[in-house]
């Protein structure tokens, strides 16, 4: 493959072609899961500021072998069929990687949503929203749009409320899309979801001490030096969690406009507000315009959580973090993924390092389905049967239950924990299996062959039962 043909797209399909030959999909078989099923492409107008302004989006729904599809809505204004295409079959690999019940699909806008006001985001959502609820491109039974690159909680309200104004007998309207606001249907842990993924992917992978001494580290997360490109709500989150709960040291932040170095370990949230409060980290304490010196510094993790094709084949020998883990989609092109792991850096994949956003995303869309909160029916009885039992051992052992851990032990899980807890056992189980099948031949070279290869097996087992 030539230098300018290493697309996203293209990389996506090397990977698959690559996983499908192990797994030894028959031709047709391949040919029709690799392919997307269609792409929409809709051009249309507002009117704003005296002016009829024409955008331009897409939805690509990449496999229906499962219903509904299910991938996020970015705005940007480099967005483009082929990347649409490639998201939309990352989601399909993701979704069956990690058991949610959706085939895959991805949506666009081309837009830089930092030139229009709110007003205007808004309507320009509304319109959007219109367009693909036309198509049935947003309905809680074929497609469930979620937040993306340039999206969150509030283009998703927008979307939402859209919809249910164009079918208002529809029961089931908040479960058109994911990544709601609490307060429009959403569900508690939904915002920080895939940031809490990667450190929940993380803890795991150090719980496979074989694994990360493999990749020439030992011990655990704590004092690990990590590098993260992107603090957006991806890399924001990731980076406060393992900062802040398991000692990790940010020693790197890259952004748009430069980058922040800081050996001792960079103040996440600090870093976060200067972000919010001036459109980048210029000024901050620690700042360099010299993005490329932190790409390639000495680090144990790296954590591209900005976009896709930032370590390619022009620069993957320079990268020396031992472990990369993609939390953005993408962020490693094929070429640089052999580069990379030739040089024993273990690379935890984004079909799985990321799934934690529509991981909880199924949670939510669960939710909405069955309208009530997650624990509403089991709290109070769990209370009620703690305290009982609790009274029992008091009784068996004659003196009274530690107060300070008393209150912890009757409290039922809330919606918050019961999230947690199932994003945590889907990380754990999913770690566990794909590195479990790349110890198992030695003709899988890693972890993401691995977690391919698992994927394209549980959709070929669909396709089977289906008798394609
Ligand atoms: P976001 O828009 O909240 O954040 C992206 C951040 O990256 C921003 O702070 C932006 O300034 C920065 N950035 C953009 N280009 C950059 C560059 N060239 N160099 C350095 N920084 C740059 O987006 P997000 O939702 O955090 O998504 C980030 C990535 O994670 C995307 O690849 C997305 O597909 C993926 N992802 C997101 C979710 C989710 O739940 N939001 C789920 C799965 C995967």
């Amino acid at each position: 493959m030539t230098k300018q043909t290493e697309t996203f797209l293209s990389s996506v399909e090397r990977m698959f072609d690559q996983a499908a030959d192990l797994v030894g999909v028959s031709e047709g078989l391949r040919h029709k899961i690799k392919v997307a099923n269609s792409t929409y492409t809709v051009r249309f107008g507002v009117r704003l500021r005296n002016k009829l302004f024409t955008f331009t989006g897409y939805r690509s729904v990449h496999s229906e072998h499962r219903e509904p599809v299910k991938g996020g809505i970015r705005y940007s204004p480099h967005a483009d069929q082929n990347e649409v295409e490639a998201l939309a079959a990352l989601m399909t690999y993701k979704c069956a990687l990690v058991e949610a019940p959706f085939g895959g699909s991805k949506g666009a806008l081309v837009i830089d949503p930092s030139e229009w006001e709110e007003h205007e985001l808004e309507r320009i959502t509304r319109r959007f929203t219109q367009e693909l609820a036309k198509r049935s491109l947003i309905s809680p039974a074929q497609n469930v749009p979620a937040p993306d690159m340039g999206t969150g909680e509030r283009e998703m309200a927008w979307m939402a409320d859209e919809y249910k104004r164009l079918y208002p007998s529809d029961l089931n309207s908040w479960a058109c899309v994911t990544g709601k606001p609490v307060s429009k249907g959403g569900i508690r842990g939904r915002v920080e979801a895939t940031g809490r993924g990667i450190q929940y992917a993380l803890k795991e992978a150090f719980r496979h001490p074989e694994d990360i001494k493999w990749a020439g580290l030992s011990g655990t997360l704590d004092g690990k030096r990590v590098v993260v490109q992107g603090l957006g709500n991806v890399g924001y989150h990731a980076a406060q969690f393992l900062s802040q709960e398991d000692g990790a040291i940010i020693v790197g932040v890259m952004e748009r406009d430069g980058a922040v170095v800081n050996e001792n370990g960079i103040d996440i949230d600090g870093l976060h507000k200067h972000i919010h409060e001036n459109g980048g980290v210029k000024g901050y304490s620690g700042y360099t315009s010299d993005s490329t010196s932190v790409l390639t510094m000495d680090c144990d993790i790296f954590i591209p959580a900005a976009m896709e094709g930032i370590v390619t084949r022009e620069n993957a020998n320079d990268i020396k973090a031992n472990i990369v883990i993609e939390a953005a989609n993408g962020p490693i092109t094929f070429t640089a993924n052999e580069i990379l792991r030739d040089k024993g850096c273990l690379i935890i994949p984004d079909l799985y390092a990321n799934a934690g956003g529509v991981t909880v995303s199924y949670f939510e869309w669960v939710k909405n389905l069955s309208h009530i909160r997650f624990g509403r029916m089991q709290r109070r009885q769990h209370e009620k049967q703690t305290l009982q039992m609790v009274e029992a051992i008091e009784e068996m052992v004659g003196s009274k239950f530690p107060t300070k851990h008393l209150e912890k032990i009757i409290e039922g899980p809330t919606e918050l924990d019961l999230v947690r807890s199932g994003l945590d056992d889907v990380m754990r189980e999913g770690y566990q299996v794909i590195s479990k099948k790349w110890r198992s031949d030695n003709r899988i070279p890693d972890l993401r062959t691995a977690a391919m290869m698992i994927a394209l097996e549980r959709i070929q087992d669909s396709y089977g039962s289906l008798g394609i």
